[in-house]
């Protein structure tokens, strides 16, 4: 299909159509191809391809037709000149960071990020000589303060986390470009679906896909959107030669869970809207951006079409935090999100358990902390379930 006429296709069709490349079977569904290797009728036709003077298939980790469908469809989605999908959401942060660093640069980093993440910007990044600034990335000014003149990158979550810490992506994106800075915007927790950061100037989109994307638990999965330049001169070399492409399976299920996107993230949103309204009393803080007591909640509505599954709360201690864990009888104990099933998790001995208590604090992840990525269930059944367990933990 002519890329000119897909580009123009709204949304929902994107969803379910963007990307799709028929074989000659002619087959509805996209179909997937496990190969590693291609062939070629002539000497020739591989000698063009090598030289880049034909399109066409070499070697799946330059190029594989299935991957190549959700590339694309995930480029549609975005609003993004350019989409390459990665093995998992790190392998995709990972590779749009060192893919455009060198010793020397200097990234400006928000503290509040997943707990991977934030190890990156600590620890990989100062081994090869590259500089990190951590900042509060909901006070705007802390942006301008920390940029110096080799400042190369922002790097940064919105909506964050566990701690569902928003960032002006207009103010942050525009002061960015205005000083020759690359921004890399983690949208795993709105997806396309949900929040575009490309509308408000981000240069970068990074994923975990393995989230919302596949939506059902599945697979591990990542994807950087970009514009066309930097996906040829500085993603692509660094992509071909490091390796870290998506399996062709994990892209037919990603595919597939795409199609339900938008119907998922806006389902699991007014769920979550409705069971964070429920709780809101009965605990001691509550971290949601859908929420009137969000200290950005107008920023996340003038950015989101909606505020996704995932939200925070805080109880006394760990020991609170536990009980109600232990006690809930539908939603899982797990780390996963994204998924049409309700998980809980708590954060500080979990996902951001390796950063210590002292870098916690800082974030603002106490040990009262849960996170709740709420599902595609019926909200009433969640809510019976959440008052029971509050009961049993005597909250
Ligand atoms: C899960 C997550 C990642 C890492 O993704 P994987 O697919 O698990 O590698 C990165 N950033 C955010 C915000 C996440 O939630």
């Amino acid at each position: 299909m002519d890329r000119a006429v897909t580009r123009k296709w709204r949304p929902a069709t994107q969803a379910v159509r963007g990307g799709t490349w028929r074989s000659e079977h002619g087959e509805t569904s996209e179909a997937l191809f496990l190969t590693s290797g291609y062939t070629y009728d002539d000497a020739q036709t591989v000698a063009d391809r090598f030289a880049g003077d034909a399109d066409g298939m070499t070697y799946s980790r330059l190029q594989n037709p299935t991957v190549a469908m959700l590339e694309e469809r995930i480029a549609l989605m975005e609003g993004a000149e350019a989409c390459r999908a990665q093995a998992s959401g790190m392998a995709a942060m990972t590779a749009a960071l060192l893919c455009q660093l060198s010793v020397g640069d200097h990234v400006v980093a928000a503290r509040a990020a997943f707990g991977s993440c934030r190890w990156l910007v600590d620890n990989l990044l100062p081994r090869f000589g590259i500089e990190t600034t951590v900042i509060d990335s909901a006070i705007d000014a802390e942006w301008d303060a920390a940029i110096r003149p080799n400042t190369k990158v922002f790097f940064f979550e919105t909506p964050a986390n566990p701690t569902l810490d928003i960032v002006d992506l207009k103010y942050v994106c525009d002061l960015a470009r205005a000083h020759g800075i690359t921004t890399v915007v983690d949208n795993a927790f709105a997806t396309a679906a949900l929040q575009r950061p490309m509308d408000f100037g981000a240069d970068i989109v990074a994923y975990s896909a393995t989230k919302l994307m596949d939506g059902q638990g599945r697979v591990l999965a990542g994807a950087i959107c970009s514009s066309e330049e930097f996906m040829e001169e500085t993603l692509l070399p660094f992509q071909r030669n490091t390796g870290p492409n998506l399996a062709p399976f994990n892209a037919w299920v990603v595919l597939k869970g795409l199609e339900t996107l938008s119907l998922r993230a806006h389902r699991q949103s007014e769920n979550a809207l409705q069971i964070g309204q429920y709780l809101e009393p009965r605990v001691a803080r509550m971290l949601h951006p859908g929420l009137a007591s969000h200290p950005r909640h107008a920023l996340a509505a003038s950015q989101m079409d909606a505020f996704g599954p995932i939200f925070a709360f805080e109880l006394d201690d760990q020991a609170q935090a536990f009980a109600l864990l232990d006690a809930l009888q539908l939603i899982d104990i797990s780390n996963n999100i994204g998924d049409s099933r309700s998980l809980m998790c708590h954060p500080a001995s979990t996902t951001h358990a390796n950063m210590g208590a002292e870098a916690r604090a800082e974030m603002g992840i106490n040990d009262g902390l849960l996170r709740l990525n709420v599902g595609l269930e019926d909200p009433q059944d969640l809510i019976e379930d959440l008052d029971q367990a509050l009961r049993a933990a005597n909250l």
